[in-house]
Formats: structure tokens, sequence, C-alpha cells
């Protein structure tokens, strides 16, 4: 069904959701919510304390006062509720005066903070006393938004797309409420109906469903997944492009101011004999954050066009595609290396990807290194003999779909840096060789960790401030890009002004996230790997595998709302170098069970072992909002948490593809 078939959704909001890639009601109702927010029951004012997340039900006892500072406008008035007073203070919302009456009752909702000696609320949101009655207790889902869309909206529409759907019936095939999975499998695995984990999933009647609605939904994206991957065939096919040994690999392995680890050997020697064997190569190359699997990639397109082939390397994204040309454009200077890269990404328009396009086609070009541009039907290949994906989790099954298919069945190398057990490896990406990289390269001092509160905050500002004066970078990471939903978690765009404010005015900081434009994203990112910014303050955008070893400071607020795999992920952008470096996870919201997470993280540095640990202590039932892998395959599934559910998936799917 169209989007502006629903009640209320017009031509201009159809077009901010085209803006979060959802196009009808199916795809609404496939969005699915980032997190949920649990409205606790309303307390009184003497029990909260700074930092707890609050409602309090008062009666507001003076009337609003509207002050301006500079260019920021502010709103106070004060609250009580017969246990205690309390102010409350809005920043740049002027307009909410009218809404304000004293003697009115009311339930205001936010993160309790101290104004001197006073509790006050920030920017907490006001609700209509038998309105919070209704929420209270109950989970609420909270969407990713974009400007003019709030997650709220979101949620209206997805209920009333629901609705409407549900009204016209499930059964037909075209229903995006049909059930698609065999009626047996379901029986066998108690898995809740489709339409019921659609409705549960966003408007959860209680944890237990939430639970069994997540639990069937990631059952059936393993199970679409495999079978997709399975039909994609099996690999053991000729390789149409055998390579025979050359020189220049083993002169670029001794002029390297590093030795290769013995992992790195091994799995270079695996490479070669794969490339060299009349058996075509599909192989998976794992190996943690920073163990170095770059050269391996490099090591084997040297030998892929040094054979007179074309060798493409793949990236998630456009700095990280970059990010890998210009290091073989280094590297071609340094090594007098026989590649002849061109870069290829989205970005790349009109006469200039024309020319780019030209030479792949005509063999001009030998390495290909871009974004999925690269295995767009317009772009033809000489003789591409050589795939490589580099951060593969961060690539959907589409993707890696068009990359296998691309050329004359190409060998191919896909890198990751999840590493999971080969079991599972062998279960999701079908039949292909395992190789991992276990060891870090030597000389790399251990990262120094801690795990900190909000008091905390001051010292490590100065020891960020240090850390830069001495020549080195920081990454601090914000979980949101602005300020959202959710109350008491940092973003950063007000965190940015506010570190802005903090440090010294010669200290150059920059921003970075998502929902930058990719030429402005490249931009900050270019300046950061050069220097030109010295504390980048960023979502998770930055974990995907770029490399600037003079960053020696990761520093993470609101730690306690990632999963810890991630935090680990995180962690392996800095200690890239024979530099001293830094971990500094920030818990916003401090409890025993956070503090206790994040210390997995001090005493592992086994991502999968990580994982494991996280969900040992939380346990199945605390699943949903923490994601392990950052993993962009799966919307819900998640391979760390999940295995159960894979090996189902596995087995179940077996019998239907005999
Ligand atoms: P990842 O596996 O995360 O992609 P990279 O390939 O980016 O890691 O490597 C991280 C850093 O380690 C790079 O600066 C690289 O030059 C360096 N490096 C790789 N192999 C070795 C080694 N054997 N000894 C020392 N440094 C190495
Ligand atoms: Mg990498």
């Amino acid at each position: 069904m169209e989007l502006t078939s629903i009640k209320g959704i017009g031509e201009k909001t159809a077009a901010l959701f085209d803006k979060l890639n959802i196009k009808d009601t199916g795809d609404l109702l496939r969005f699915f919510p980032a997190e949920y927010d649990l409205f606790s029951d309303i307390s009184t004012i003497d029990r909260i304390k700074p930092g707890d997340i609050a409602a309090v039900k008062v009666y507001i006892t003076s009337q609003p006062l509207l002050r301006h500072i500079k260019k920021m406008s502010i709103l106070s008035f004060n609250i009580s509720d017969g246990h205690g007073e309390m102010s409350v203070v809005y920043f740049n919302a002027p307009y909410l005066r009218n809404s304000i009456k004293r003697g009115e009752e009311c339930v205001f909702r936010g993160k309790v903070m101290l104004r001197g000696k006073t509790l006050s609320f920030n920017n907490p949101r006001k609700y209509k006393t038998e309105d919070y009655e209704k929420l209270s207790g109950t989970k609420q889902p909270i969407y990713h938004t974009t400007k003019g869309l709030s997650s709220n909206a979101i949620q209206k529409a997805v209920k009333k797309a629901y609705e409407a759907e549900l009204g016209i019936g499930i059964n037909r095939k075209t229903s995006p409420l049909y059930d698609k999975l065999p009626e047996n499998i379901i029986a066998k695995r108690k898995l809740m109906p489709y339409y019921e984990a659609i409705m549960n999933i966003h408007m959860p009647t209680d944890d237990d469903s939430l639970f069994a609605a997540r639990t069937r939904l990631a059952y059936e994206e393993f199970y679409d997944y495999i079978i997709k991957m399975t039909r994609l065939g099996t690999y053991s096919r000729p390789n149409h492009y055998p390579m025979i040994d050359v020189a220049d690999t083993g002169r670029f392995i001794e002029l390297l101011p590093y030795k290769l680890t013995p992992d790195q050997s091994d799995v270079w020697n695996s490479i070669r004999n794969d490339l060299s064997s009349d058996k075509r190569m599909v192989r998976l190359l794992q190996g943690d954050v920073g163990s170095g699997k770059t050269v391996i990639a490099i090591l084997s397109l040297l030998m892929c066009v040094s054979n007179g082939y074309q060798g493409a390397f793949m990236a998630p994204t456009e700095v990280l595609a970059s990010q890998h040309y210009e290091t073989v454009n280094k590297l071609i200077d340094e090594y007098k290396l026989p590649f002849k890269p061109v870069l290829l990404t989205g970005l790349i328009k009109g006469k200039a990807r024309k020319e780019i396009l030209e030479s792949i086609k005509n063999g001009d070009a030998n390495l290909i290194i871009g974004t999925h541009a690269l295995f767009q039907d317009s772009v033809e290949y000489k003789n591409l003999a050589l795939a490589i994906t580099d951060e593969q989790h961060r690539f959907g099954v589409l993707q890696r779909e068009s990359l296998v298919g691309k050329g004359d069945q190409p060998a191919v190398l896909i890198m990751s840096a999840t590493p999971i057990p080969r079991t599972l490896a062998m279960i999701l990406y079908g039949d292909l060789e395992v190789s991992t990289i276990h060891t870090m390269p030597v000389g790399r001092l251990p990262i120094k960790n801690c795990v900190v509160d909000t008091s905390y905050r001051p010292t490590a500002y100065k020891f960020i401030i240090s850390e830069v004066k001495a020549g080195h970078q920081v990454y601090i990471i914000c979980p949101q890009i602005d300020a959202g939903e959710l109350i008491g978690v940092e973003n950063v765009t007000e965190y940015s002004v506010q570190l802005r404010a903090s440090l010294p005015e010669d200290i150059r900081i920059g921003v970075l996230h998502g929902q930058m434009s990719s030429a402005a994203k490249d931009k900050v990112m270019d300046d950061f790997a050069h220097g030109n910014i010295d504390v980048l303050v960023s979502t998770t955008v930055v974990e995907v595998g770029v490399n600037v070893p003079n960053a020696t400071v990761m520093y993470v607020e609101n730690a306690e709302r990632f999963g810890l795999a991630q935090l680990h992920q995180l962690r392996g952008r800095v200690g890239r170098s024979d530099m001293q470096s830094f971990c500094i996870f920030m818990m916003n919201n401090s409890s025993d069970t956070a503090k206790e997470r994040l210390d997995i993280l001090l005493n592992s540095n086994d991502g999968f072992e990580i994982a494991a640990q996280d969900m040992k202590l939380r346990g199945p039932g605390d699943i949903f909002g923490i994601r392990q892998s950052g993993d962009v395959i799966f919307d819900i599934g998640d391979i760390y948490q999940d295995s159960e559910l894979i090996l189902w998936a596995k087995e179940d799917t077996a019998e239907v593809l005999i």
C-alpha cells in the first residue's frame, strides 16, 4: 500500500519517509525500532537523585521566566509535588512559554540534574497526567529519525499502517503481513506468527512477547539468508585465472618495514596456493581489528596484477575506499609496485567516471578500488580475476551476491573483523574456506582501558588536552547524532558544541556522523587522517576499518549503551602504532551491572569471547537494544547473540533445500 493512502500522510511526509528508505507500508512495517524506552512509574521528588531518569507528578508553582543569553533562550519555572521542589529549564524553546501555566498539574519526565543545590530537569517531556498513566510501565519504541520526522510520528504511522493492512487481510501473498515461513517450521520451533511478531516489535505488550517477536524475526532473517547463500551455488568451480608465483610479492614482503606475523604468513601462503590451484578461491579472512588484514589484501592483489589480471578491492564506505586508494598509491611510490589503480565510488560522476569506466574496460587500470559502485552493471571489467571485500560484515546480502556474480567467476576473498567460529561462518557464508589471524603484530603496547563515571569527565578532558599537546589525536564517540528521543544520551551535535567551550581554542575539533553527505564525511575523515583535526566527535561510523595510527585515545560516552563486542571494535581504532593508547569508557548511567559488564572489556581482547561473556551476564531476556556485532547484514539478528537460531535455521533450511 502506498504511504499516502494512510490518513495523515501527505506527499510532504511521504517524502520524509522516503529519506529513511520507506516507500510503502511494507517498508514501514519492517522499519524496526532502534530500541525501546521503558517508562517507569511515577516517582516523588524526595526519592530521585541526579543522574536518574525519572517521572514526577507535580504542580507548576511559578510563572515561566524567559531569558536570553547570547543566542540562547532559557525558559525556567518551578514545580512541586508535596514531597519536594524542583526547577525545570528549557533551552531554545521559547514557544513553550504559553503552554506552561502556574497551578497546572502535569507529569514531567527527564534526566535529573543538579543546578546549584536544587534538582532540575533540562528539556523534560511534559505529559497530561492521564496520558502518562497510560504509558507508565510500558516499553515504547524509539525509531531512527530524520529531520522533520519524529519517532513519535513514525510510531503513529506504523500503527495506522498496521491496522490498515490487517483490515485488508493477511492471507494474500502480497500482504506485508503475510507469513512466508512454512507452517511446519513455525510449529516445530514454536515461533510467533509473523503478523503478531510485527505488532509486538513495534508495540510490545510485555517483555515476553517482545522477546518472542524478536526471536521470530531474527530466525527468519537467518533462514532467508541461508537459503539465498546456498542458492548462490557451491563455490567449488574451476579456477578461470590460474596464477603463478611472482617475484613482486616476495620482494614486497622483504622491503616492508615490519615482519609478517606467523598468522599473516600462514594466511598469505593459503591464498597463494588457492590462486595458483585449479579450484576457484572463495575464502573468508577473519581477524580482529588491527590484526593486519590490509597487507594480505595488497599481497593478493599484487600477485593478481603481476599475472596480468585485474583485481578489485571493495570497501563499505567512501572514506575507507579512499583510504585504501591512498595507501596503495603510497606503496606504489615507495616500492615501485606494478599497480595501476583507479578509485570508483558513487561520488565520482560525469566525465571522470566515464574515463575510469573506460580504463577498467580496456584494462588500463589493473587495480580497481571503491565502494559497491564497483559491482554495478555499468562497470565492465577486462579480466577481473580477484575480488576482495573489506569489512564484509558491513555489507548487506545483495552486494555480496552481485560481487560473487561479477565478471567471469573471479577468485573471492572476503575480510571481516567480526570473528565468528568456523562452524557458524560455514553456515552463514556457505561453502567457503576460512582463515583467521589470531595474533596482533608485535611491538604494540597493550591499550590501557578504564571504565569511569561522569564525575571523571573533567579529568578525562585534561587528559585529552595533554594527549593533543603531545601531538596525538583523539576519538570521542557519542551514541546518537542529534538530541533525539532518548533522555540522558549524548549526541554528536550538542556534544561538539559543549566540547568546544571546554577545550582550549587551538584544539581543532571535527564532527562526523552517518547523516552527513559522503563528501562531507570524506573531508572530515581525510582531515583527521592527515592530522588537521585533533579531536573527532563521531558516532560509530568510525568503527569501520579506518586506520589513523596517530590516534591514541578512544573515549566513548554512554559506553553502557553499546554492545561489548562493538566497544571492542571501537577500541581497535587506537593502539595501531608503537605509541601507548588509551580507552576511556564513560558510563553516563552508572549501575553495578553496567560496570560489571564493561569490566569484561578490561580483561579480554577477543571479540567473540567478550560477546559471549556479555551475553552470559545479561541473560537472553536482555537482548534488546544492545546489539553486539555492529553488523548490518541483519536488521534484527545478531550473529554473536543468536547462534542457536542460526543453527535452527541451518537445520530447517536443509530440509527445504534438498
Ligand atoms: P585491519 O586488520 O584492522 O584491517 P590493518 O591492516 O589496517 O588492520 O593494520 C593495522 C596497522 O598494523 C597498519 O598500520 C599496518 O601497517 C600495521 N601492520 C600490519 N601488519 C603488521 C605487522 N606484521 N607488524 C607490524 N605492523 C603491522
Ligand atoms: Mg581493515
